[in-house]
């Protein structure tokens, strides 16, 4: 997962694309990078390993001058996870163009064996994004026009999606011409745009996440639709169209569960409140399964489950309690490349108010549960704090599939759920009573922010992928997701 942002203004962008880069932290820590053109059709960029904080010094910020500019956090999913991988990437053919994306491309491959044998485009790393700014780049060379007017750039957007199978949310700089903003024809990553008005025109800024437009002293225009583009020319002039034949909306439901932040709105969803709504259809749930139930204290796991646990509690009408005070300064558990250090990461990153936990029962809260490592480690933290009995709830579905469209979860096989009945995941994980949410609750849980959704990408509970899969992909990525490879790759990167 990563987060993107683009910002054309009247005045210089980077400090804003710094401030909204370091909002978007929690999309992706990995790398971050910022390019902007400016008034003599230059561009700067600066990009690295690492947090926003680290990767940009005021040095790097006073060579960015431009009043058109995008930025990117990374979050590995696809390809490797190098300073190679870091975001902007650019292409010098046509014009320029620097392009940040969230998502992933489910036919990269097939696309880059066709940009090297039939485009004569070499790309230097197998990097989705990489072959996505080629395809369309070579889409929009390909019209041969000095100066790319909005229909061409329309155009070469419309054949990118007809190529580019999978889910993408991108934003591109054309060099001395504009800033563009495309959305995946399923609409599967979030992104939206934001206007102010400037002294002489208007600015506006295309995010991942619209939680930044108010800081900023944006406001939000709307949702950029599925399959639709966005183009601001260097001048502020806006310009939009539906680039794609077939455009469906069918948000990624895990961003509401986890991935974003409690004050955005995606789709026109509140996170906020389809959280609360997650832990009001817990809380639902558990009345109809144990109405007798002998819950004394519900705690949530910081902090994504925090909303939801709360409702949960407010509807079950059980004290709500912090347990865990969790040390903000170290990175995503999560992101821990390997699984003995993500065990002892959880100790550090969470650290237990004993006091909650003696002589009671339970309930712990999280999102979701993943490979288990998590949900394990805090049980048998309340287990030694001195709870009498420990009952977990999961905010979403037991996830047993992949995913295809730009959340990194592991393996298939190293799911917990994936090959585990309810029971044996509960055994799994130690705890005297599980309870996830239905898949159905949960989407009814988003849906009710904004009715006309008919769909939402729910592949990690189900396993049905909307986009076509070639062959062999989904095995290809079993293997390149398990720990053991990632592991061989990352000691070969080291060597280089
Ligand atoms: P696990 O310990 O593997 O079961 O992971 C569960 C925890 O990871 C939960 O607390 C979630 O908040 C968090 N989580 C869920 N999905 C992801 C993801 N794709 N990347 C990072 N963290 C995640």
């Amino acid at each position: 997962m990563c987060g993107i942002v683009g910002i054309s203004a009247e005045t210089n962008v980077a400090a804003e694309i710094y401030d909204s880069l370091l909002m978007l932290q929690h999309r992706g820590q990995d790398a971050a990078g910022i390019s902007v053109c400016n008034n003599d059709d230059q561009l700067n960029s600066r990009k690295s390993m690492g947090y926003v904080r680290d990767v940009f010094q005021q040095r790097h910020m006073e060579k960015l001058v431009g009043n058109y500019g995008i930025g990117h956090v990374r979050y590995p999913t696809a390809g490797g996870a190098g300073k190679e991988f870091a975001q902007p990437m650019y292409v010098n053919s046509p014009y320029g163009i620097s392009l940040v994306h969230n998502g992933n491309l489910t036919n990269s491959k097939q696309l880059g064996n066709e940009l090297f044998h039939a485009e004569m485009r070499d790309l230097q790393t197998d990097s989705d994004s990489e072959v996505l700014l080629n395809i369309f780049a070579h889409e929009l060379g390909k019209q041969r026009e000095i100066y790319p007017s909005e229909k061409h750039i329309f155009k070469a957007v419309a054949k990118t999606h007809i190529r580019c199978d999978g889910a993408y949310a991108v934003l591109a700089l054309i060099n001395g011409h504009g800033m563009l903003a495309f959305r995946d024809c399923n609409g599967i990553r979030p992104l939206s745009i934001g206007i102010r008005k400037g002294k002489s025109r208007d600015d506006y800024i295309i995010s991942s996440e619209d939680a930044l437009y108010i800081p900023l002293g944006f406001k939000k225009l709307r949702d950029v639709e599925p399959g639709e583009a966005i183009y601001i020319d260097k001048n502020g002039t806006m310009f939009s169209q539906q680039c794609s034949d077939d455009p469906k909306r069918r948000p990624c439901i895990f961003e509401y569960v986890y991935f974003s932040r409690p004050d955005s709105k995606i789709d026109e969803i509140s996170v906020y409140k389809s959280r609360m709504r997650m832990g009001t259809k817990l809380a639902r749930q558990i009345k109809k399964i144990r109405p007798y139930h002998d819950i004394d204290v519900v705690i949530p796991i910081p902090d994504s489950s925090v909303t939801a646990a709360h409702q949960l509690a407010v509807d079950l009408d059980v004290p709500y309690r912090e347990g865990f005070v969790k040390n903000r300064y170290i990175g995503r558990t999560f992101i821990m490349p390997y699984q003995e250090e993500r065990k002892k990461s959880v100790r550090r990153k969470l650290n237990i108010l004993d006091l909650e936990f003696e002589g009671k029962n339970v309930l712990l809260v999280d999102d979701s549960i993943v490979r288990g490592t998590t949900s394990k480690k805090i049980i048998e933290m309340a287990r030694e704090a001195g709870a009498k009995k420990v009952y977990f709830a999961s905010a979403a579905p037991a996830i047993k599939y992949q995913n295809l469209y730009g959340i990194d979860m592991p393996a298939t096989s190293e799911l917990i759920a994936s090959n585990k009945s309810h029971d044996e995941v509960a055994s799994e994980i130690n705890a005297d009573w599980l309870i996830y949410q239905t898949l159905e609750d949960l989407i009814d849980s988003v849906r009710e922010g904004n009715p006309e959704i008919k769909e939402f990408e729910t592949s990690i509970f189900t396993g049905d992928y909307f986009t076509p899969l070639i062959e062999n992909y989904l095995e290809e990525l079993e293997i390149s997701r398990k720990d053991e490879l990632k592991m061989q790759r990352e000691k070969a990167q080291a060597k280089r």
